[in-house]
């Protein structure tokens, strides 16, 4: 009789083909089968009365911008784990080579995950798309439009430069007609998707000169400023190049029911895409959430996008979800008016809390759209799969156990993050992870980090054929 390392038994195991009742017995970092026994083991996990889902994968994560990334990754690997999140996925943003420096950013933060990790290469120049093979030679094998930065807009703070420089970054980028043109290009011959932040800038900047020429403020206006409509054009300017390159593109934070009706329009037209929302377009309004602290690009919108955004999942019309957390710190955050304020906030702890408090436990979605969109969907798009993004045999055995009964209010503390804010705090969340699983090893239990510091891997990723 073979001794397996670990069984979590009593637990509705959520897999492809339904919800069963079995114990999920896992050997060498890997699921190895699922029985109705209990095999003998080196450790047993009782989830009695618990939910176990495949570990969530967060495609959309900022972090080595605010914090140098050594220190970065501990931190927000940190809130990750505690968040029922097994993988992220980071979004890379440099001016530079990244033949001269992605080493040094990888060899930076390799001993310092708690979480599996990978990376989307932001392309803001001409070397860079040159470069594009090079990034998928090694192992990055998706790319990042901004087009909401250009003329008066178009300044951003990249992640810091040398891993070891721990100083703010800030540049000004122009992402112009020819350069997406070329990305795409490049992306498609490459068979990699390009994810597109779809604002269009010249739009935000003459409603920006407006508003702030009329003194308005607050998150309403900002999302006047920043309007659904400036996402249709880009969406619809980005997708006439997709369809003449046949090049697949994934919008990134779709928070807008204009934006996702450009979507499905030009999904009708052949357009190859696929689409992320972020918590924050489930849960925050600008109707009822005041505080500058939600500034975020594009912004948060009215109670009827939000609502319209859990009906695009329910039609499975979005694919996946990603927290576009930002660590950042609130002295830094908040400025004197909405125009001062920085765009970003974190959302790696409470991202799927958001998910079961206002979708599983509101039936506003099922069990397996919300593994489909926090894990198995990921994992295809971004080539892990099936490594990732399932509970089967020989599958990493990445496993998020949640307690969809359990309440509790939002306290940043809680999630050990760089960031001394969260947009959620106080408010109450019912359904938390309690224990996450890294490839068999527990690493997070009950908002505490149990796992060992340098265990998260870069994700060895293939190219998905299309
Ligand atoms: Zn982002």
């Amino acid at each position: 009789m073979p001794v397996y390392d670990v069984v979590i038994t009593n637990s509705h195991v959520v897999l492809p083909n339904g919800i069963v009742e079995k114990n999920i017995v896992i050997d060498n970092g890997k699921i190895a089968l699922f029985t109705n026994d209990i095999p003998s083991c080196d450790r047993k996990i009782n989830a009695s009365g618990l939910i176990s889902i495949p570990g969530v994968i967060d495609p959309h994560v900022h972090y080595g911008v605010y914090s140098p990334i050594k220190h970065a990754a501990i931190t927000e690997s940190s809130v990750a784990a505690i968040g029922g999140i097994t993988s992220i996925m980071r979004m890379f943003r440099t001016i530079r080579s990244y033949k001269d420096i992605l080493h040094k950013h990888i060899s930076a933060s390799s001993n310092y995950h708690y979480v599996d990790y990978s990376m989307h290469a932001s392309i803001f120049n001409q070397q860079q798309v040159n470069e594009m093979k090079y990034c998928v030679d090694h192992n990055i094998t998706s790319f990042k439009l901004y087009m909401n930065l250009g003329s008066h807009i178009g300044k951003i703070h990249m992640d810091m430069d040398d891993p070891i420089i721990n100083s703010l970054q800030e540049t000004t980028v122009e992402v112009n007609y020819e350069l997406i043109k070329n990305v795409i290009q490049k992306a498609s011959s490459l068979h990699c998707p390009v994810l597109i932040h779809a604002e269009d800038y010249v739009t935000c900047y003459n409603n920006e000169t407006k508003a702030k020429s009329k003194n308005l403020d607050g998150l309403k206006t900002w999302s006047t400023c920043r309007s659904a409509e400036s996402e249709a054009i880009a969406i619809k300017n980005v997708c006439k190049l997709a369809r003449d390159f046949n090049c697949t593109l994934y919008f990134v934070h779709i928070g807008s029911i204009l934006a996702m009706t450009q979507i499905l329009h030009e999904k009708d037209k052949g357009t190859k895409i696929y689409t992320e929302t972020c918590p924050h377009y489930l849960k925050l309004s600008y109707d009822k959430h005041h505080n500058y602290n939600a500034k975020v690009m594009p912004p948060i919108r009215s109670i009827n996008d939000i609502q319209h955004i859990w009906n695009s999942i329910r039609d499975n019309n979005i694919d996946t979800i990603g927290t576009d957390h930002v660590a950042n710190r609130s002295d830094l955050k908040i400025g004197h008016n909405i125009w001062t304020t920085l765009a970003g906030f974190p959302g790696l702890g409470t991202s799927l809390s958001i998910l079961l408090s206002e979708g599983i436990n509101k039936n506003r979605i099922s069990l397996s759209q919300l593994v489909n969109i926090t894990s198995t969907n990921t994992a295809k798009i971004f080539g892990m799969y099936p490594i990732k993004g399932s509970m089967q045999k020989n599958a990493d055995a990445d496993i998020t156990i949640i307690d969809l009964k359990k309440e509790m209010k939002v306290k940043n503390i809680s999630f050990h993050g760089h960031s001394d804010y969260n947009v959620y705090d106080n408010m109450i969340l019912q359904g938390w992870p309690v224990k996450t699983l890294l490839r068999g090893e527990l690493i997070a239990e009950n908002f505490e980090i149990v796992g060992k510091l340098g265990s998260g891997k870069i994700i060895d990723r293939h190219i998905t054929k299309y």
